[in-house]
Parts: C-alpha cells; sequence; structure tokens
C-alpha cells in the first residue's frame, strides 16, 4: 500500500523508566488508559470504558512524541506514528481507502497505541482542511475513531497538541479524545534525570547533574538532548584524535547550553 510508508510500525524498545521527570504524566496515563485496559471490568462497572483517545497537550519538545511512545514500550503493544501534516495531502488527494487502511494497519498490529502528533492540523475550528472543504476527511476520521471505541479493541489513541483550545468540539466528544494530559515542561528535578538518562552509558567524568538541572531553566527534554548532543559531537573529534573515548565533562555541557538556548520559555 503505497500511503503506509509515511506512518511509522514499531515496537518500542523505551517505556516509561527512559521518560525523565513526568510522574504526574505517567501516572495520568496508568490510570486513565493502561489500567481501564488491563481491568476493564472494574472500569466499566462504575461507567468507564477502556479504549478510546487520550490527548497530550503543552509546549513542543517536552517530550509527548516520546511519552507516547513509551506508553506502547509499557503494554508491550506496536507503537504507529502517524504526523497528521504529512498524511493530510495524501488523505486529501486520494479517497477514503487511504485513511481507512491506516486503521485498518492498527486493527492488524493489536495491541498497539496509534498515535496522531499535531491533530490540530486536522480538528482545528479553522483549520486549512476545514476551510478548503475538505471536511469529509474530518468525518471520515472521527467515524474510524468511534469504530475503535465502539468495539473496545486493544488500540488506544493518543494526540499531541500545541493548542488544545483550538480543536473543534466534537473532536472532545466521549470516546474520542475525551480525556486531557497536560505534558508539562521539565522542573528542575525532572531536568536533571532527563539529563542522567541522557548521559547515561557514555563516557563522562564528575558531571553534577543537579548543578547542570539548576542551570538550564527553561530547557525541555528535547532541549537537554540537543545540549548533550553538541557536547558529544565534540568529544567524538578529540576520540577520533586520540583513538580512545574521551569523557565528557560539566565545563563542556554547560558550554553548550551557552550555545543552544531553551525553547520553552514563553509557556
Ligand atoms: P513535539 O511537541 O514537537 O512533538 P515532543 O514533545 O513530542 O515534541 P519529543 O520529540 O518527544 O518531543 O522529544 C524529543 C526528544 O527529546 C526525544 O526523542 C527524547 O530523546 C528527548 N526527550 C524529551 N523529553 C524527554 C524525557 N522526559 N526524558 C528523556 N528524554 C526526553
Amino acid at each position: 500500500e503505497e500511503g503506509e510508508s509515511l506512518f511509522m510500525l514499531e515496537k518500542p524498545e523505551i517505556n516509561f523508566s527512559d521518560v525523565g521527570g513526568m510522574e504526574r504524566e505517567k501516572q495520568e496515563i496508568d490510570l486513565k488508559i493502561i489500567k481501564p485496559l488491563q481491568f476493564p471490568d472494574l472500569y466499566k462497572a462504575y461507567g468507564k470504558k477502556a479504549g478510546g483517545g487520550i490527548l497530550l497537550y503543552g509546549p513542543p519538545g517536552c517530550g509527548k512524541t516520546y511519552l507516547a511512545k513509551a506508553t506502547a514500550g509499557q503494554i508491550q503493544a506496536e507503537f504507529i506514528n502517524v504526523g497528521i501534516h504529512d498524511v493530510l495531502d495524501m488523505w486529501v488527494g486520494t479517497s477514503e481507502k487511504n485513511l481507512h487502511s491506516l486503521f485498518e494497519l492498527a486493527r492488524q498490529s493489536k495491541p498497539c497505541v496509534l498515535f496522531f502528533d499535531e491533530v490540530d492540523a486536522l480538528g482545528a475550528n479553522r483549520s486549512a482542511l476545514r476551510q478548503s472543504g475538505a471536511t469529509h476527511i474530518i468525518n471520515q476520521f472521527l467515524a474510524e475513531m468511534d469504530g475503535i471505541a465502539a468495539s473496545n479493541e486493544n488500540i488506544l489513541i493518543i494526540g499531541a497538541t500545541n493548542a488544545p483550545w483550538s480543536l473543534d468540539p466534537a473532536f472532545r466528544r466521549p470516546g474520542r479524545f475525551d480525556r486531557i494530559i497536560f505534558v508539562a515542561p521539565p522542573e528542575t528535578d525532572g531536568r536533571e534525570e532527563i539529563l542522567k538518562l541522557q548521559l547515561r552509558n557514555k563516557p563522562v567524568n564528575d558531571i553534577d547533574y543537579k548543578a547542570l538541572a539548576k542551570a538550564t531553566p527553561g530547557y525541555s527534554g528535547a532541549d537537554l538532548k540537543a545540549i548533550v548532543d553538541i557536547a558529544i559531537e565534540e568529544k567524538l573529534l578529540e576520540a577520533l584524535q586520540k583513538g580512545v573515548p574521551q569523557p565528557i565533562t560539566q565545563k563542556e555541557l554547560l558550554k553548550a547550553a551557552k550555545t543552544h538556548k531553551p525553547t520553552t520559555r514563553e509557556w
């Protein structure tokens, strides 16, 4: 199928223990989507259903995709990553078949997490899609979601957005993206954990993670990864010259933080 190359289907090797900080977010995901899947009868007794969708929202780079992937890993499920922006043209340009085949792929890959990045591209009140009159795509998408919710399948749908308030209320109805979780920029403790995770199993020398975390206010998980990557790039050149791994130091990480500025300050 031509379109399917646009989706990433994988069995993630990461789980919640690879996600730094986010204790509240992980607990919410556990209670709102993992436990309902594992104990459907208990939830049903209180009128709550398993499956359906949740919406992750928050500033870019704070690990929404990473968290969704880790959720799949946590329950040993497949992960299907769909960037709405990337697939929209295909969906609009072709028949309904393509959109349907994505949900079919999910059914064939159970248990799975079906992840939609940038849902607002599809569901924003004033999305370009709606204005161009391609509302049938939106309606079909919602119908497919309802189909999954109704059949109580082992498919978790997770959407991510930076702008939940611009989402059409139709997307927030029961069985659709009816639960919402704020993925916050990491606090000092979270940043410390993320830095430790990013540098784990790498040659380092006496890093003061607490001090580094304090020195990086406003840095997202992606920003912290960028800093570590900058330091690694430099170290690699040195290591190539010397022929043995050279440890990354505090000073180099602080220097990298000077060249890569934080992206989440406005939030
Ligand atoms: P966007 O909102 O733009 O989709 P995002 O919030 O999905 O961005 P990710 O792509 O998930 O951000 O994060 C980018 C990278 O940063 C991840 O692949 C991961 O390596 C690292 N990262 C982000 N947050 C964390 C975290 N909490 N713990 C460990 N690594 C993280």
